[in-house]
């Protein structure tokens, strides 16, 4: 078993204090210890990247972006690696974290057209002999601290955009499975980032409250449950930082009467039990417009459901690993029997699950309610595991106002023909991220992810042309330089054309 290392300075350094245990969920057996930073270890962090930011702020962004061309090269090399440590730590299968690592490369493509986001804006002659611009001047030091579902991902989304603006950066990743989210940072080292401008320390609370209540923090990107999404942008904003906090969900998919049913069910079962089910834009409930078309959506479900292909992530050909901890398991297992109490009808039950080989993994198998209300816990909590609920309605209205009087508004979709259908929905539905018979609507790099309600605290998205605004302050230079001959007298009202 073998102790993590923080990353601070360009240097791996271990730590003494406390630590946490790493599990590969397909066995159930501790891999790893994870130290969990104090705040000592926290403050050399801040200081590298405090002593790193006046060269790095400097160099030119082309030169900034060349570090993140070589980064992508590497990244793409060390794919199948990469992808074993997050199979080992996560549970999620090979293919699937080999999909989260592209989509994070994505963000480093971004990344790599620095001098062209950052140009900035220029009018000449706004007056007599006078131009102005607006120029993108980075933060200073930015932190990040991300969850455990995408651990390549997710600080992808983050640290590219914020070092080729010109900050440096300190992250915080999760503490369940933290081996492959270190790799992809040495990798940067590698690709010839200069020490301190990205520095990766593990921790828990402890680390995360000294990063907020440090004043040479200036802001601060995090991503995970609403719960401590919202403590940090309510302690971070109090301090005067910048703060984008993105929280859970609850992704509804419309099926309305017309959907091609047969292309909607095979996109239900990678968006609900996918990853098992532990994405933040997973579909977790299934709203059926008339009765009809529930029943055919169950009659086409059951069989595949019970068909999931599950084991050990790192096997070949799977659908679905382990959820990530034996607590994970549980609370799922919790939720299912508090929705058979509430009286909602479980038609599959995945509970009881042994994969062979792995007696002692965190497994558990697709679930499926029917008859779900909107009353019921499992219908208003994110259960964040393989569980898909339906609720049945009458019309499209019906399924709108519900989708929009739930707390979360992250990720949502429609199956349908009915072009009118599709526009008035994505008109009128109160979230962030909607999809047209695309089940994970999660967008491209070069557009912004973020959901509403309380699925984000804070005004800009992440990644993309809000993560440029996010990652750098605006000023405004008005320039005069009068003409040598020319002498303009005293102007005593407010200065206009
Ligand atoms: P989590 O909130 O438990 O942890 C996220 C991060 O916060 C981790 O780095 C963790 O160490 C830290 N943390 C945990 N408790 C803390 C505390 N009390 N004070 C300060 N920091 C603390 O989330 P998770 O279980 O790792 O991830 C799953 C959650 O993340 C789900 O709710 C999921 O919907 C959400 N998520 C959201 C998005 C999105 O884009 N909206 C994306 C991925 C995951």
């Amino acid at each position: 078993m073998s102790l993590i290392q923080h990353l601070i300075n360009g240097e791996l350094v271990n730590d003494s204090g406390r630590s946490a245990d790493v599990y590969n969920p397909s066995t159930g057996q501790v891999i790893h210890q994870v130290p969990l930073a104090s705040r000592e270890t926290i403050q050399q962090a801040i200081d590298s990247a405090k002593a790193a930011f006046p060269a790095w702020r400097n160099t030119p962004p082309a030169k900034r972006a060349q570090v993140m061309f070589r980064f992508k090269q590497l990244l793409e090399q060390n794919e199948a690696r990469i992808s074993q440590l997050i199979s080992e730590e996560h549970g999620k299968t090979l293919e699937d974290a080999a999909g989260e690592l592209k989509r994070g490369i994505e963000n480093v493509e971004y990344a790599c057209s620095a001098p062209e986001i950052l140009k900035g804006e220029y009018s000449r002659n706004v007056g007599p002999n006078i131009d102005a611009w607006s120029d993108f001047q980075p933060l200073g030091v930015v932190a990040g601290i991300t969850p455990f579902n995408f651990p390549a991902m997710v600080p992808l989304w983050m640290y590219p955009l914020a070092i080729v603006c010109g900050n440096c950066f300190i992250l915080k990743p999760s503490e369940r499975d933290p081996s492959s989210t270190l790799l992809i940072a040495q990798l940067l080292q590698e690709a010839g980032l200069p020490k301190g401008v990205l520095s990766v320390v593990h921790g828990d609370k402890g680390a995360v409250d000294a990063l907020i209540e440090a004043p040479e923090v200036k802001a601060l990107s995090f991503v995970g449950s609403t719960p401590i999404a919202e403590y940090i942008y309510s302690e971070a904003t109090k301090r005067g930082k910048r703060v984008q906090a993105l929280g859970g969900a609850k992704n509804h998919a419309v099926l309305m009467p017309d959907a091609d049913l047969d292309n909607a069910v095979s996109a239900l079962m990678g968006a609900a039990y996918g990853s098992c089910g532990e994405r933040c834009m997973a579909i977790s409930v299934a709203v059926c417009v008339g009765d009809q078309v529930a029943d055919a959506l169950i009659a086409k479900l059951v069989p595949q459901i019970k068909a999931l292909k599950i084991g050990a992530g790192t096997s070949c050909g799977l659908d679905m690993g382990p959820l990530v901890s034996a607590q994970a398991r549980d609370k799922v297992s919790g939720y299912i029997e508090d929705g058979v109490s509430s009286g909602a009808e479980l038609v599959v039950d995945g509970r009881g699950l042994s994969v062979s080989g792995h007696e002692d993994g965190f497994f558990l198998g697709g679930c499926l309610f029917d008859r779900v209300t909107p009353q019921m816990r499992i219908y208003k909590e994110e259960i964040f595991g393989p569980v898909l609920c339906i609720v049945r309605v009458n019309s499209l209205e019906a399924a709108m106002q519900l989708i929009n009087d739930h707390e979360y508004g992250n990720g949502t979709c429609i199956f349908t023909r009915d072009g009118e259908a599709a526009r008035l929905f994505c008109d009128e539905i109160e979230v962030g991220m909607v999809g047209v018979n695309v089940p994970l609507p999660v967008p491209v790099a070069y557009h912004s992810f973020g959901g509403w309600k309380r699925s984000l605290f804070g005004d800009l998205h992440a990644y993309g042309p809000d993560g440029v605004r996010f990652y750098t302050r605006r000023k405004a230079i008005t320039q005069r330089w009068p003409q040598r001959a020319s002498h303009e007298a005293s102007q005593f009202a407010f200065p206009s054309l």
